[in-house]
């Protein structure tokens, strides 16, 4: 008889690892407990010398799915000899151990396979969930999480429900949101009372989700309730069906996201790798960007002059269910118009979406924060994040350095906010642009709703340096009401600060921060620049593309051709004919007189005026569509052999001005030739990676820094990315880049974090 100390380490709270261990404990007749402490997962077992050896194999090898262990040490104990039966230690002996609230998991084999197993009590039954899976972030109200603070609270569990919540050899071990068709939550169809919409040939009688099913495949539009909010759904294959959707939710361009039925389909659709199948089969089921696949009959209009598709597979049971009856792979756009926050309320969606959707797949299910989809793009040389949300919030990103409990803010597009304490950061679900009056509210419930879960009390509140932000006013103003303190940080180098913080480090590096705007310490529109710098000293501006007049301000930014019509006259070309006479009359008095026009060193800008120029992309009606147009045209014709076009780096007293003038005149002079734009867009991206690499070497061989910290929305395009990865290795440098949170502006408020546990902590 032996006894063991066991102490595992790693994701082991909150995701069912206890019932596993208590279960296999029983498995081997083992005696002995289990309990969650601040250290991790302490078990104690007591049994024959051999089948321990098995136990501690057996954690490592059936670990529950959603766990990570990082470490495992076992003690040898003295045997306690009338010790019987394995118990787990409730919670109320945890101490202080900090609440983990999970993110939400797709539905797991095992309830796969009971939902279509016609013997099962949970045949079709698209609520069926379990400790490994289902939803969890979306209903947490308020901790401990346990069901009453859920929204699966109004449900009370059935007999049956109930046997299997309290036994521990059961899958459903205090599983919270667990239900079935007694007594769980129901779905229900209903019709969009916009239209005068008879459903004269469908018939709304039986299963809701075969009505539904067969609505999306006569071509109808349908708004279905999902995890974190409405999704609206149609035919991905229906022409008309795709364009009434466009019509309808106000977007002309923008790529609507598809859901395919399984693995096979999603082959159908898109070219898939191994690692590309790891990610689209993953637990947290994101949105994969992937290559179109010739012949897949996808509709053009599901992502025009796109050779990508963001694709997903069914997450919840109740999708799997739906593809039984519906179209083979689905459009699955965000329930909302345009960029206003996701619909996740029932009365809310048919206020909002009624005039989008013919029929509301309806269930009664609270989703109490909404949660967009994730979105992720293989890279060749890894992953990056475009989105993170579902299934990766609320986990949190491990930061270098030791942070006082502190709130960031993050910047006012595709904004996420952070709370950071001791050696985690947790950065937020995708809030949005914060500029809707809607969105601002559901930003400022989301952080209530965050700190609550993780009852963080901040010190100090950190938001953008740009006075005209809502986040930072929104900052200042909450910190005022808790008198607590400010800091502001820089946008870029909360860029470049973010990359780091999930890279863990801290010292001194090059940072290259792209991006389309943010507010720069000298009060001008920043956007390409290098740093020499670290999160705990500060950055330093080193060089940085010269700036050019954005004639009317933001207004350039929707009007790509105006940022053209600059960057010509600026290279002293004559860029009549760009513009219609009176447009370019006023951009050019605008230019003249210096009114209402800002100068920026954007990266941004400057690849819209190029997209612009060359007839790629000349009106962006979503945010950054001139510059992934022109990403799009040259991924056809990529070759990184092709010559860059000249540019000039001219070297100030303090830092180096880059000017891409010689670029621009011989890309308009090559494009008067009637050379291929994608051939000109593919050698402008090869001449911003030489760029990149020449002036990084310049930058290395003056400070003797090697690491080179890579950041910001400009780094989504994975052209311009991978070759500057390439040059800057083949330089003998080591670029950084993010993985696990976004190059955008998505990712600004784990920078600002890190910035402000740097300066904020002991
Ligand atoms: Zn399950
Ligand atoms: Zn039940
Ligand atoms: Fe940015």
């Amino acid at each position: 008889m032996r006894r063991k100390r066991i102490t595992v380490q790693g994701i082991v709270q909150g995701v069912g690892f206890r019932p596993f261990i208590y279960r296999l404990a029983h498995e081997l007749g083992l005696s002995g407990w289990v309990k969650n402490t601040p250290d991790g997962v302490i078990i104690e077992v007591q049994g024959e010398g051999g089948v321990l050896e098995k136990f501690v194999e057996d954690i490592m090898l059936r670990k529950p799915p959603l766990s990570r262990i990082t470490s495992i040490l076992s003690e040898e104990m003295d045997p306690i000899p009338e010790e019987s039966g394995f118990s787990i230690i409730g919670s109320s002996q945890e101490g202080d151990l900090r609440p983990v609230i999970p993110p939400d998991v797709a539905i797991c084999e095992e309830c796969e396979r009971e939902i279509f197993d016609p013997s099962n009590r949970r045949y079709l039954y698209p609520f069926t969930n379990c400790t490994n899976c289902g939803p969890r972030f979306t209903i947490v109200e308020f901790i401990p999480y346990d069901r009453p603070k859920t929204t699966m609270k109004v449900f009370e569990m059935c007999e049956e429900c109930k046997r299997e919540y309290n036994d521990p050899l059961d899958r459903r071990f205090h599983a919270q949101p667990n239900a079935c068709p007694v007594c769980g939550p129901r779905v229900w169809v209903e019709v969009s009372d916009a239209f005068d919409f008879k459903p004269s040939s469908l018939s709304l009688d039986g299963d809701p989700i075969a009505v539904v099913g067969r609505a999306l495949s006569t071509g109808m539009i349908v708004a279905i309730k999902g995890l974190g909010g409405f999704h609206i759904a149609c035919d991905a294959r229906n022409d008309d069906a795709v364009s009434e959707l466009r019509r309808r939710k106000g977007r002309a361009w923008k790529p609507f996201a598809l859901m395919c039925s399984d693995l096979e389909e999603a082959r159908r659709v898109v070219q898939i790798s191994k690692r590309e199948e790891e990610i689209l089969t993953s637990p947290q089921r994101p949105i994969l960007l992937a290559r179109a696949r010739e012949g897949n009959g996808i509709s053009p209009l599901v992502a025009p002059k796109n050779p990508y598709l963001g694709v997903m597979l069914p997450y919840t049971p109740l999708h799997l269910i739906l593809f039984r009856h519906s179209p083979q792979t689905l459009v699955m756009t965000s329930g909302n118009f345009s960029e206003e926050p996701i619909a996740y309320r029932n009365e809310e969606a048919k206020e909002r979406l009624s005039y989008m959707v013919d029929l509301f797949l309806m269930h009664n299910r609270d989703i109490y924060v909404p949660c967009d989809d994730s979105v992720i793009k293989d890279m060749g040389l890894g992953t990056i994040m475009i989105r993170r949300s579902r299934g990766y919030v609320p986990t949190s990103v491990e930061i270098p350095l030791d942070s006082p409990p502190i709130l960031s803010c993050g910047a006012d597009m595709r904004n996420t906010f952070c709370v950071a304490f001791g050696r985690e950061a947790v950065p937020s679900q995708h809030i949005g642009d914060l500029e809707w009056a809607e969105t601002f509210s559901y930003y400022e419930r989301a952080i209530d709703h965050m700190m609550g879960l993780l009852q963080v009390k901040p010190i100090a509140i950190i938001c953008d340096m740009h006075p005209g932000y809502i986040s930072t006013s929104y900052g200042m103003r909450r910190a005022r009401e808790l008198g607590i303190r400010t800091l502001m940080v820089q946008h870029h180098h909360a860029h470049l600060a973010s990359c780091m913080a999930e890279n863990g480090i801290l010292s001194t590096c090059i940072g290259v921060a792209f991006d389309g705007t943010g507010y720069g310490e000298d009060g001008t529109i920043w956007g390409g620049e290098f740093f020499v710098g670290n999160p705990i000293d500060g950055f330093k501006r080193v060089a940085h593309l010269k700036p050019i007049p954005m004639p009317g301000g933001e207004a350039a930014i929707r009007r790509p051709l105006r940022m053209a019509w600059s960057y010509m006259r600026d290279s002293g070309l004559d860029p009549t004919g760009l513009l219609d006479e009176k447009e370019g009359r006023i951009i050019d008095v605008i230019l003249e007189r210096r009114a209402n026009a800002p100068f920026t060193s954007s990266m941004g800008r400057l690849f819209d005026a190029v997209s612009a120029m060359i007839g790629v992309c000349t009106e962006e009606t979503y945010e950054g569509q001139p510059a992934a147009e022109l990403e799009m045209v040259a991924t056809d014709v990529w070759d990184p052999s092709l010559p860059p076009y000249p540019w000039e780096a001219i070297e100030l007293r303090d830092r180096i001005l880059i000017s891409l003038s010689p670029a621009i005149r011989e890309i308009w002079h090559e494009h008067k030739k009637g050379e291929d734009p994608r051939l000109i867009s593919a050698r402008f991206h090869r001449t911003i990676s030489e760029m990149i690499a020449g002036i990084c070497s310049r930058i290395s061989e003056e400070t003797g820094i090697r690491d080179v910290v890579i950041s910001g929305g400009v780094f989504q395009n994975s052209l311009l990315l991978s070759d500057s990865i390439r040059l800057l290795k083949e330089l003998g440098l080591n670029p950084i880049i993010h993985r696990e949170v976004p190059p955008n502006d998505g990712g600004i408020s784990l920078g600002q974090a890190l910035i402000g546990a740097a300066k904020l902590g002991g």
